[in-house]
């Protein structure tokens, strides 16, 4: 496996490795990373789709990309995924997926046309004092002194940042300004994660610095991406004759050692509720997605709570990372990431308005009408002021097929979820989805004399707690994710979020399917490169770019210097003085 970037490579298409027609796969899961390694599989190796089996735990595939109604419960969408033009591997993917909605064209296509006729933006990022305009004026608010903390992180290396937090980095210069209350309602970080996962996020999304206050960095699908991402996939796939096996627990995959060489040599299945198990030859390969972040989360309803469920249960996605990890040293760590929910916690609350009344007050705050059929929000809107620190977002509606033309659905979350509330004195896991809606209503500026009439009879909300959401960020240092494909592996490969890549950001539709072809095309010998993650953070001008727009706008030569700094500054612009440097420079604001 290699990697390339440019267009060379990529409309290349790569000739049939040899002998695939003889070999065979099984993968764990059917999620987004082995989805597309099954695509890949068949695309860009040519495996027989008879040849390749999916084993899923669950009755339908998709694990965390969802979005389902459930009969007597409502719609529910666990989260909503931003994304990005630089998804690589994605978009390598998905202009060869068909799309389902419209003939003759691929995801891609309608993802692209989508977004171009109806781009993204915001047009109130945050609110504060009950549905008030915070008026974040699309600034970071960061000091010279909360934009030198970013920059130290930024070019302290990996190997530095082993098992570092955020707050071993940054203080109050950044934790108190507008940037930070941006990024961690927008990517979901607490302040005690990864610090080391902090900065590669900075590295891979420094092109979108400018784009990061008013979400015109971002793009979506059309409905929820059960619907627009895995149903394409599931039928491209179910039409190459891939089989898919669902309730069918993965409970172990045993391996056989022998000095530099693993081999996966049996897998044990407990299929609806049977005991089973596959021999393995060095023909048959093994894809495992270890670990994930929807493991154990609960649905409650509009009058029910969650069940806030710690407990790692045998043919789960941790239980079966453990049991691998425990036969050798390079399949990593899964309880770095696992052991404790109460640092990874969050919830993510559908809301369904099923009359009018809510629908002004989300206009006053948007400006949009939310039943257009164009983008409302434009990304998250955060409530600054809330003790829950609640955002919310509405995405194009309908975001079902099936869901009516009148009614709205709202993606709500809540990063704290152990707080009481400001008008619902409960912690946020505690309450059920009426309390939920009544505490968000509360924060849109609904009247308190309406809003309990209104949560009861204006709106279905359905809260989903998901006790290891962002465990992908947590605290973590090298080795403690195993490599795609472990050095010495003759027939097996981890995917997914808890699999290690160089330089991709977790939390990301990207990452999970770049491990489902960096897998695939290195077992199987596919002789095209992988795209090259996207190279802005070698880019001097998105560098440049990122640091003014850090600064608000301010050039660089405004920043307070000590007196032996401006002598240095002044005698170096001088040198660069009729360049091309200094044309730079001039070009992007910098001086
Ligand atoms: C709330 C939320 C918001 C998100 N927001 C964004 C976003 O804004 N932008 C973005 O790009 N990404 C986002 N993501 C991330 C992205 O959706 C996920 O990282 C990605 O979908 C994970 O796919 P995966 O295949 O790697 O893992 P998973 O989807 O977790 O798949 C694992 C699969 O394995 C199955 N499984 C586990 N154990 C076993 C077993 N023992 N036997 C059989 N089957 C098993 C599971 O049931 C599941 O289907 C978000 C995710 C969530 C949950």
């Amino acid at each position: 496996m290699y990697y390339s970037s440019g267009n060379y490579e990529a409309f290349a298409r790569p000739v049939k490795p040899e002998g695939v027609e003889h070999k065979s796969a099984y993968l764990v899961g059917t999620g987004l990373a082995a989805l597309s390694a099954a695509c890949f599989l068949v695309r860009d190796a040519q495996m027989p789709g008879e040849h390749i089996h999916f084993f899923e735990k669950d009755p339908i595939p998709g694990g965390a990309c969802d979005g389902f109604k459930y009969d007597g419960v409502g719609y529910v969408m666990r989260g909503g995924r931003e994304m990005d033009n630089h998804f690589e591997c994605m978009w390598d993917l998905f202009r060869s997926i068909p799309s389902i909605e419209t003939e003759g064209e691929s995801v891609l296509d309608e993802y692209y046309w989508l977004n171009k006729k109806d781009p993204n933006y915001s047009l109130c990022r945050a609110t504060k004092n009950r549905g008030q305009d915070a008026h974040t004026e699309n600034k970071f608010g960061l000091s010279d002194e909360g934009q030198q903390e970013i920059m130290k992180l930024f070019f302290t290396p990996d190997e530095d940042l082993g098992d570092k937090k955020i707050t071993d980095f940054f203080d109050e210069k950044v934790f108190d300004t507008n940037f930070w209350m941006y990024w961690r309602t927008m990517f979901a970080f607490n302040n005690e994660q990864s610090a080391l996962e902090m900065k590669l996020y900075l590295k891979r999304f420094i092109h979108h610095v400018g784009g990061l206050p008013d979400f015109t960095a971002l793009r979506f699908t059309r409905y929820n991406q059960y619907e627009s991402m895995i149903l394409p996939m599931v039928k491209y796939l179910k039409d190459h004759g891939v089989q898919f096996h669902y309730n069918t627990k993965v409970m172990n995959v045993q391996f056989d050692i022998s000095g530099n060489k693993k081999q996966a040599k049996r897998i044990d299945l407990l299929a609806e509720g049977k005991e089973d198990h596959i021999d393995l030859t060095e023909n048959d390969y093994v894809f495992v997605t270890n670990g994930s972040n929807v493991e154990n989360s609960t649905i409650g309803g509009q009058n029910k709570a969650c069940a806030f469920n710690k407990e790692i249960q045998p043919g789960g996605s941790w239980d079966l990372w453990r049991k691998i990890a425990a036969q050798d040293s390079s399949f990593g760590h899964p309880d770095k990431f696992c052991s404790d929910p109460e640092k990874c916690n969050w919830m993510g609350v559908t809301v369904n308005t099923l009359d009018q009344k809510i629908i002004p007050y989300i206009k006053n705050i948007t400006h949009r009408d939310p039943l257009s059929g164009k983008v409302v929000t434009g990304g998250i809107v955060t409530v600054e002021d809330s003790s829950w620190l609640l955002s919310w977002t509405i995405n194009r509606q309908p975001q079902f097929r099936s869901q009516p033309k009148d009614q709205c659905l709202v993606w709500v979350y809540g990063l704290f979820t152990d707080r009481p509330g400001d008008y619902i004195k409960k912690q946020m896991r505690d309450c059920t989805g009426k309390e939920i809606c009544e505490e968000w209503l509360y924060h849109l500026g609904v009247p308190t004399d309406q809003i309990e009439d209104m949560a009861a009879n204006s709106a279905n909300t359905v809260p989903t707690m998901m006790p290891f959401v962002s465990s992908y960020f947590m605290p973590r240092s090298a080795g403690d994710r195993p490599k795609v494909v472990p050095n010495g592996s003759v027939n097996f490969a981890f995917l997914g979020q808890f699999a290690e890549t160089p330089r991709d950001t977790v939390f990301t539709t990207e990452y999970s399917i770049r491990t489902g072809m960096e897998a695939v095309y290195t077992l199987m010998n596919v002789d095209r490169g992988v795209p090259e993650v996207w190279g802005s953070t070698y880019d001097i001008r998105d560098l440049l770019d990122a640091t003014v727009k850090l600064r608000d706008g301010k050039p660089v030569s405004q920043m307070k210097l000590g007196f032996k700094q401006k002598i240095a500054f002044k005698e170096g612009l001088k040198k660069i003085e009729g360049t091309d440097i200094e044309k730079l420079l001039k070009e992007y604001h910098v001086i």
